[in-house]
């Protein structure tokens, strides 16, 4: 350390308390980076690794960076996961005494990433603390760019998978106890590319989170907060809040609340379920167009899209909340013209929750003050629209919305209508607003003319016709005189420069004037600065108000858009029960119904309760549309759910405590398990969750192994879920197995449906239409037909089929009665199931038998074949 130059110590010590950052150390007009740093950083971003001279034998590596490129290059290392740490000259290197004091000024992770640039205008960027204690997990989750902050608690991993994936934080920190939890952390890393550090312990200590929390809330007790249920969440929130001090290091003037919230306040959706319905991403592409979001977004502004979108991730439980939003959409929608005035009026408006968290973090410019205002003019506009709305919660937000004129007009009277960004080169603040500025200004306009007079008094003392007054950086201002007229220059005239074709000058009474006119400018643009600054700070003690302004202003934007929405899309608003029915007439899939042209969407009805309606098995070929019906079906209750219209001809919507889906396994095949297991994790999970007021969506169970496990586990989980002891959820069920349409005699609360199609000579037509009863057959060779498969496997497959006769399954599938299970303690358990029924079909007559005696082709039967047959009819007597 003794043999560094003094810079390089410094260097090395603020490094040393920044171990696990790479440090942008500032140096002049560039961020550099030394040793590891350096190497990392280079290979990172492409730039050339050079080295500096540092007292030591050998030159430290070194690479840098130019600081007004800094975003693009910092947001590179940040979205890899790396941590940054901002050190800056704390002092200007022309009046410092010695070496020029630095600090870092902030720490940027993913997590915490204040540049626009690098995030998404309509999503949130969150920030998720875990503190992890066995039986008990504390969530609390932020956003730094709007100051939104929540905590929560949950039982088990499985449900902070939930929470994870609900809110998709682009960083994780935790407790070390969470590493060694059993959570998939490669998983969250890999997968879901989520950047994750464990945090110190001390982070997590009861006493500092409670304090740290009453310090920035100014709270005397933690009640006040409205935490107490929250010991372990508490916790998160108090390490989440010390974190957050600590890498931002400003006020956090932004984080004026902390929500608690419980979970089971929301219905329940796991991470695939909320993949498989497409909710705001589509599986294949990742992208929003083709999801649930797209269709509902036509939200006017970006806070407004990130609301609509934690509308679609957390669904509501409770008839009351839902019938309040669904209130508000029906009143906008039954005043269209005073809705649509509204979104003109939305239209303006700027991200109010991210530029407070800029007012906050003083890197608002004059730009986004502007912008501001603008936005701000609005709402008075709003206001008297929304006053003749008659709905609650449209009073509720008319009355959050506060009309901000104050601040409306200090912005107004304080900064110019156009002003640049720049904060500390003046043309900010408007004439009129300060007079000390005006006069700076004004001895600034009559520079000029003193200067102009200067030169013409000259001109006439010299004679020298072409004499100019001329100003650059470097020298300030001068006279020029060209070499013809050089003859001519007074004693008086003191040289500056000389260029090849002129000489340039300066004289006592210019170097007068020029100290009186760069003085007022620097006077000036200090000035201006300051009372920019007073501006944003006088904008940033109305944060609550405002805050509370912006969000109701994006939940108007949202019913505003749902409300069009549910307008343009024909939909309806549906009935709310809480006896668990569920009845869709002339249901629509919202965005399948979108993507085919001409309208050519054929239109279904769903009836699902408890009782003998509990599980519809859906048959039918492949391609029919089964899938797209079940999808259906569950993307219309969670739309009901969020308080939106639905697409269908009238709906009454049972609420469900969550959805599950287990459809097509393709997508899971990046996390490196086999599909079938991947496909039971689900059915297990499934299984182990669901309650009997949950909503099951199972796509082809059991197709990933052998057709006779396959089927039994189908059948199997069927019988399951029927059962009202162990389940009795409300299931769809699409098969391929035909075999599975037995059960509806078997059970009271099975329902065969299928998908009905027409067959036209050697070809079928998909009548999209779902009708009782389930399919005979299952197409697969005419759907490879329209697929396109050559003629001569067709033709093959046709003759192959005829010889393998499925005779021997379906036999066997209905001889799987109910009550023959192994061991009477099973068949107890099953004696919810219709006896009647069972009997009924367990019962085969004498004639049955007969019948297929008669019907035994003798002259084309093997001996062994005749063998197996006697022996079956026997059986059956
Ligand atoms: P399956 O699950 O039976 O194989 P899908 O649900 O995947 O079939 O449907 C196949 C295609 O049929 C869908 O991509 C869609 O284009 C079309 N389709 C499905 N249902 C309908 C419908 N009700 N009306 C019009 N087209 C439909």
């Amino acid at each position: 350390m003794a043999e560094l130059t003094p810079m390089m110590q410094q260097y090395m010590e603020t490094k040393e308390e920044y171990k696990d950052c790479i440090l942008f150390y500032r140096l002049g007009d560039f961020y550099e980076m030394f040793f590891e740093d350096a190497l990392t950083a280079s290979k990172e971003l492409e730039i050339t690794l050079t080295g500096k001279n540092c007292g030591q034998e050998e030159r430290a590596p070194m690479c840098g960076i130019p600081y007004h490129a800094v975003d693009g290059y910092l947001n590179k290392l940040v979205s890899k996961g790396y941590k940054v740490a901002i050190c800056e000259q704390m002092e200007d290197p022309k009046f410092a005494k010695g070496l020029v004091k630095r600090e870092v000024v902030r720490i940027v992770t993913p997590g915490t990433n204040l540049n626009m640039q690098a995030l998404e205008e309509t999503q949130n960027n969150y920030l998720m603390c875990i503190s992890y204690f066995p039986g008990k997990i504390g969530i609390s989750i932020a956003d730094v760019t709007t100051g939104d902050y929540y905590l929560t608690e949950v039982e088990d991993l499985r449900r902070l998978s939930d929470e994870i994936n609900k809110y998709m934080p682009s960083e994780i920190i935790c407790n070390d106890a969470f590493l060694v939890s059993g959570a998939d952390v490669e998983d969250l890393k890999n997968r879901l590319g989520i950047t994750l550090y464990s945090l110190d312990s001390h982070y997590f200590d009861d006493d500092g989170c409670k304090k740290c929390l009453m310090r920035h809330f100014r709270v005397q007790v933690l009640t006040g907060l409205g935490i107490e249920d929250f010991p372990v969440g508490m916790i998160a929130a108090g390490a989440l809040l010390q974190y957050l001090y600590e890498t931002q290091r400003t006020s956090l003037a932004h984080f004026t609340h902390l929500y608690p919230y419980l979970t089971s306040k929301y219905m329940l959706l796991d991470s695939s379920t909320r993949r498989n319905l497409e909710l705001t991403e589509t599986l294949r592409e990742k992208q929003k167009r083709g999801s649930l979001l797209w269709v509902l977004d036509k939200t006017k502004t970006a806070m407004g899209a990130r609301t609509l979108r934690s509308y679609i991730e957390q669904p509501l439980i409770d008839a009351v909340s839902i019938a309040a939003r669904q209130d508000a959409i029906e009143v906008l929608c039954d005043n269209a013209v005073s809705r649509d005035e509204i979104r003109e009026y939305l239209n303006p408006i700027y991200d109010l929750e991210r530029l407070l968290g800029k007012v906050s973090y003083k890197t608002a410019n004059p730009r986004d003050l502007t912008a501001f205002r603008n936005s701000l003019e609005m709402l008075p506009h709003i206001k008297t629209v929304l006053h003749d709305l008659d709905s609650q919660l449209l009073q509720g937000i008319d009355k959050d919305i506060d009309g901000l004129e104050d601040i409306c007009r200090l912005i107004e009277n304080a900064i110019v209508d156009e002003p640049p960004i720049a904060i500390k080169e003046g043309g900010i603040i408007k004439e009129g607003f300060d007079e000390t500025i005006d006069s700076l200004r004004r001895a600034k306009t009559e520079g000029k003319n003193w200067l102009a007079k200067l030169e013409n008094d000259d001109k006439e003392r010299t004679g020298i016709k072409n004499l100019r007054i001329k100003y650059n950086k470097v020298f300030g201002y001068y006279f020029e005189v060209t070499n013809s007229y050089l003859g001519m220059v007074p004693d008086d005239y003191i040289r500056k420069q000389t260029l090849s074709n002129a000489e340039r000058y300066t004289t006592p009474r210019l170097k007068e004037l020029e100290d009186t006119i760069l003085n007022a400018e620097d006077k000036l643009f200090a000035l201006e600065y300051d009372i920019f600054c007073k501006v944003r700070d006088t904008i940033a003690e109305e944060i609550e108000r405002i805050q509370k302004t912006a969000k109701a202003v994006a939940a108007l934007d949202v019913f505003a858009s749902l409300s069009l929405t549910a307008e343009r899309n024909k939909y309806v608003r549906p009935k709310i029960n809480e006896k668990g029915i569920i009845d869709i007439r002339d249901g629509r899939h919202p965005v399948v119904e979108k993507m085919i042209v001409n309208d050519m969407f054929i239109s279904n009805d769903t009836y699902l309760d408890n009782n003998k309606n509990c599980i519809s098995v859906i048959t039918g070929p492949n391609m029919a549309g089964k899938s797209t019906y079940m999808r259906q079906a569950a993307l219309i209750v969670l739309m009901a759910q969020i308080g939106s219209f639905v697409p269908a001809s009238a709906a009454n919507i049972g609420i469900v405590d969550r959805i599950f889906t287990r459809v097509g396994a393709s997508d899971d095949l990046a996390s490196g398990q086999s599909t079938f297991m991947v496909e039971m994790n689900e059915v297990a999970n499934i299984l182990r969750n669901a309650t009997p007021d949950s909503l099951l969506v199972l796509d082809e169970i059991g197709r990933g192994t052998s057709t006779f496990d396959g089927l039994s586990i189908a059948w199997a989980v069927i019988e399951h879920i029927s059962n009202r002891k162990y389940l009795g959820a409300k299931t769809l069920f699409a098969t391929h197995y035909h075999e599975l349409t037995e059960l509806e005699g078997k059970m009271s609360n099975v329902n065969n449906y299928c998908i009905a199609v027409k067959e036209k000579g050697d070809d079928i037509v998909f009548l999209r239409k779902i009708i009782k009863g389930g399919a005979d057959k299952s197409y697969g060779i005419q759907v490879a037909k329209l697929a396109g498969v050559p003629d001569m496997v067709i033709d093959r497959a046709k003759e192959i089929v005829e010889q393998l006769s499925d005779n021997d399954i379906t036999e066997k599938v209905q001889n799987i009665a109910i009550d023959n299970k192994t061991d009477k303690k099973t068949a107890k358990k099953y004696d919810e199931v219709d006896l009647e029924q069972i009997s009924l079909f367990d019962t085969v007559s004498d004639e049955d038998v007969i019948k297929e005696l008669k019907e035994v082709d003798v002259t084309n039967l093997t001996p062994l074949d005749a063998l197996n047959t006697l022996y079956r009819l026997q059986s059956k007597l």
